[in-house]
């Protein structure tokens, strides 16, 4: 009897194809601890959740994420995307992924576009000004996760970190210092 060879089986090469795997054998076993269901990924992405900060973790990129997806926060009215600066100080937070998990308008936090340096955006160049404005007001979370994939990220090679308290007890400040 022959073997078929299914990589160059059509069908599923279209599959991994749409399922994003660009490479064989990336396959990581389900663990809820770290892997979303289909049903937190829905709440996620329609009601959001109410997380406490240590079952949040940041990345190497500094975006925010829950178990292997990344995720947004709303405070207040401040969508946050990244462990910024200005990232709030609390136990709860309301986390989603799109802007219909979170009831109210929101307005992104510039603190998080400019540790992202999210579009090229850069309040330390005052030439940039009028640029970064305008990244600010057309800012959309849908076309941020186009730039930065929320779903799924692979745990076994992500290095996550606990979020930071806003006083930073770990390295250095990251602003430049004064003088
Ligand atoms: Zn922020």
């Amino acid at each position: 009897m022959e073997l078929y060879d299914f990589l160059e089986f059509e069908p599923f090469n279209r599959l991994r194809e749409l399922m994003g795997t660009d490479q064989l054998g990336q396959f990581e076993l389900f663990d809820p601890d770290r892997h979303l269901t289909g049903d937190e990924r829905s709440v996620l992405a329609r009601q959001g959740l109410q997380l406490p900060r240590s079952m949040l973790g940041r990345l190497l990129d500094h975006c925010l994420c829950y178990k292997n997806s990344r995720v947004a926060i709303v405070d207040e009215d401040t969508l946050h995307l990244a462990n910024c600066d200005q990232f709030p100080d609390r136990d709860q937070y309301r986390v989603g992924t799109s802007e219909q998990a979170f009831d109210a308008p929101t307005v992104v936090c510039s603190a998080c576009l400019q540790v992202l340096n999210y579009q090229g955006y850069d309040e330390q160049k005052a030439r940039k000004e009028y640029y970064n404005r305008q990244v600010l007001q057309q800012f959309s979370l849908e076309a941020f996760w186009s730039d930065y994939v929320p779903y799924p990220l692979n745990r076994d090679r992500e290095k996550v970190k606990p979020i930071d308290r806003s006083e930073g007890v770990e390295g250095p400040p990251t602003s430049n210092p004064i003088g």
